[in-house]
């Protein structure tokens, strides 16, 4: 399998929800963080080899999407949307209003996340 040797869970590492995460979920978390870690270098190598774009560049262009939000802190929040038809708030995780049901459009895939 092509997966086999990354070390991929697929069993239960979903952290408890009753307790906190325990030790042992932040453990997997941690794994699981370091493992997106290196899948986002090796696609970074293709693209800086593909693109001829500097390390310097990709620093420069994370510095302007941090900031998308209004503040350069590391994080990209994402604003609560409101249903266009009744007004309710949106979940994110749905594509469309739960409410009635009117279909929402995203600007960026990032808001959907
Ligand atoms: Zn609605």
């Amino acid at each position: 399998m092509l997966y086999a040797n990354m070390g991929i869970r697929k069993d239960n590492n979903t952290p408890s929800s009753n307790s906190g995460p325990s030790k042992g979920d932040l453990e997997i978390l941690t794994a699981r963080f370091e493992k997106l870690k290196l899948v986002n270098m090796a696609l970074w190598t293709f693209i800086k080899e593909a693109h001829g774009i500097t390390e310097e560049q990709l620093v420069e262009r994370y510095k302007q999407v941090d900031l998308i939000d209004g503040s350069a802190d590391g994080k990209l929040k994402v604003g609560i949307k409101k249903c266009t038809k009744c007004g309710k708030t949106l979940n994110p995780k749905f594509e469309k209003c739960q409410y009635c049901g009117t279909i929402v459009s995203f600007s960026s895939i990032f808001e959907a996340i």
